[in-house]
């Protein structure tokens, strides 16, 4: 509780006096190669590939803005096709305070994953850091090999479930699994929970958007808004999946995601600090705000930019904020308030219609 109540007070602290502080949360996507093929993708499209350097991560990551960093993302691309990761992974385990590292993965090469991940556990262990995997799956079989282009891409990364379920404390602390929403699937939805569902695995539904770290922020054909069919089999999912949730922040974010694709809030509803403090760091050092809107604020191999200058950043992003839906995770005060003015109206529809009568 204690530790919900400071999340609130740092964001909005901050938000309001618009007051930079050290990020707390870094995204690190670590290569822009990729072995998948996504249709909500186009980093794959691009020929020029780079891995970040584990040596230069770890001088950036000394200097004192980093000093507060708990929590880090490492993604990609496929983090896994970086020929350093264990020495990327030491990089980040040199950051002071961080306790979370979390790995979003295809889990396509299945067994270079499992092996990095047997080495790079015992080091997180080792300095108490907690390791979280998050496994992209888009579908079932067939309509998950079709969304990320790979026809072995399914098979393979349901052999990394698997053995991360038969081997709990072996490779990770834990894992979950994170469905990325398009047109492309989602009539697959339900099928795909139902089946993750009876092998006792979590999964996470997010709404795929446009996003100038992967090159689709000006072009989103995938997107469920853009079709009529789409936005209604979305809006249907997330008006149901509170009624099975049992944890109550999944029942409002849920919710939350379903007043937003009805077209029912026109400001964002969820918490995002990568305007006041979280940064994210590519491949080749240059600094952005979050990865969805913003543009290059910077680069670290040159200079760490000061408060003053990443403030005079914030505009132009910062308008996007009341469209975007990434990171729906912690609704905001408004998201709360609006989830229960919402419940009020709907408990009085159903009095009204004396539906259970
Ligand atoms: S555009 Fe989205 S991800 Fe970026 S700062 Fe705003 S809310 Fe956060």
């Amino acid at each position: 509780m204690l530790g919900i109540i400071r999340i609130y007070l740092l964001h909005y602290f901050q938000s309001w006096l618009h007051i930079r502080m050290k990020p707390r949360t870094l995204q690190l996507p670590v290569t822009s190669k990729c072995n998948s093929r996504c249709v909500t993708c186009n980093i794959w499209k691009y020929k020029e590939k780079s891995d970040i350097d584990p040596i230069a991560l770890k001088t950036v990551l000394s200097n004192p803005f980093f000093s507060r960093v708990k929590s880090v993302g490492l993604n990609g691309g496929e983090p896994f096709l970086h020929p350093e990761f264990v020495e990327v992974v030491k990089a980040v385990l040199s950051l002071k305070r961080i306790k979370h590292i979390t790995v979003i993965s295809n889990c396509i090469c299945q067994e270079k994953t499992l092996k990095t991940l047997a080495e790079i556990y015992p080091l997180c262990k080792q300095k108490n850091v907690k390791l979280h995997m998050q496994i992209s799956i888009d579908g079932v079989h067939a309509i998950h090999n079709k969304v990320r282009g790979v026809k072995i891409s399914f098979d393979r990364s349901l052999k990394v479930i698997q053995t991360l379920k038969k081997n709990p404390g072996v490779y990770v602390d834990n894992f979950d699994l994170g469905y990325t929403i398009s047109k492309y699937n989602v009539d697959y939805m339900v099928q795909t929970k139902e089946y993750f569902q009876n092998l006792k695995i979590p999964i996470y539904f997010h709404l795929a958007v446009p996003n100038k770290r992967i090159h689709n922020f000006n072009n989103a054909p995938f997107s469920v808004l853009t079709e009529k069919h789409a936005t209604q089999m979305a809006k249907e999912f997330f008006y149901s999946m509170p009624i099975h949730e049992k944890k109550i922040i999944q029942k409002i974010r849920y919710t939350l995601i379903y007043l937003y694709l009805a077209g029912k809030t026109s400001k964002r509803m969820f918490i995002c600090d990568y305007l006041y403090s979280d940064i994210t760091i590519n491949e080749i050092f240059d600094t952005f705000l979050c990865a969805t809107a913003s543009d290059k604020v910077g680069n670290l191999l040159e200079k760490i930019p000061t408060y003053k200058e990443y403030n005079s950043l914030v505009e132009p992003t910062s308008k996007h904020c009341d469209t975007c839906i990434h990171y729906a995770n912690v609704p905001s005060l408004l998201g709360l308030y609006t989830f229960f003015i919402y419940k009020i109206k709907t408990f009085k529809h159903i009095q009204r219609y004396n539906i259970f009568s």
